[in-house]
């Protein structure tokens, strides 16, 4: 049976039209490319043999999602250096306009001039930030992201946000920098990266306190994270709780292991439901990114 077949398999028996996946990867070729060379020679924010499953060009990439029955994905790009963001919100704002099953999201570093490019992002219409703590190597709340990340508050724009210390811990990882954030912030709709590995409990913790805080299931629970960084045990009770505030993420095409592993984690995750699925596979990013119903 090929892939496509097993995944849509997984969603069609939950009687949902496809699936939302809020965390998959398209950046400009020579950006790409870039990271695919450092996840090949492991480098430090990989730590470890990391062979990409989904390395082809980007039209057979889209393919790919499209026959997985992705009804709506992301285009999660991130700077690592000053002066690069305003090129990739460009890139990013271009590649919807030509995808349009693709978000239009965009990025933001801290620099001078990050409040404008943030809301000129906004007056185009993105749908969805990407914040990438660790890559980025800055601290959530360095004052000169302050006016930025309230002009995303104030347009209920979501952020993804990479701030968990996995998979190896960078300047300014874990909760702390993300809860003085929202202490500036408390509105602020902040996606959780993978699920805040390996901080699951603290990130968790900030889901019960702020309204906004969801979580995404990047890489989360499959054997090749839980290896190293599992999820505790004792939390699978607070997946229930949170059922609303949880989004199925992949981070396709960066991933060593199938499409289909990443769902079917899920399916076997203990005392979870058919609804708990509907919601995590498709309601939950439906209704933040105002998407046809189910
Ligand atoms: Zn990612």
């Amino acid at each position: 049976m090929n892939e496509a077949h097993s995944v849509r398999q997984i969603w069609r028996s939950l009687g949902l039209p496809g699936i939302v996946d809020v965390h998959t990867h398209f950046m400009p070729k020579q950006v790409m490319d870039k990271v695919w060379r450092y996840f090949d020679d492991a480098g430090p924010l990989v730590g470890r043999q990391w062979p990409i499953a989904y390395r082809s060009d980007e039209e057979h990439r889209l393919e790919t999602l499209r026959a997985f029955g992705v009804r709506a994905f992301t285009s999660l790009v991130y700077p690592h250096k000053p002066q690069m963001a305003t090129w990739l919100n460009q890139w990013a704002m271009a590649f919807a306009e030509m995808t349009p099953d693709c978000l239009h999201t965009a990025t933001l570093y801290p620099e001078p001039g990050v409040e404008v490019y943030v809301r000129q992002a906004v007056d185009a219409g993105a749908r969805l930030f990407k914040a990438h703590i660790q890559v980025g190597c800055y601290d959530p709340a360095d004052p000169l992201l302050d006016t930025a990340w309230g002009v995303i508050e104030d347009a209920a724009v979501p952020v993804v946000i990479h701030c968990g210390s996995g998979p190896v811990p960078g300047k300014h990882p874990g909760p702390e920098p993300v809860t003085a954030l929202l202490k500036r912030h408390p509105r602020l709709c902040l996606v959780v990266a993978h699920m805040g590995m390996p901080e699951y409990t603290d990130f968790l913790d900030l889901a019960d306190r702020y309204d906004g805080v969801r979580l995404d299931t990047t890489m989360a629970f499959t054997p090749f994270v839980e290896e190293t960084m599992p999820f505790p045990k004792s939390e699978y009770r607070r997946l229930r709780d949170h059922a609303d505030h949880i989004l199925f993420g992949s981070d396709f095409p960066n991933i060593p292991y199938g499409f289909i592993d990443a769902m079917r984690v899920l399916t076997r995750l203990p005392g979870i439901d058919d609804v708990w699925l509907r919601k995590v596979f498709y309601d939950n990013a439906a209704r933040l990114f105002g998407l046809p119903g189910s």
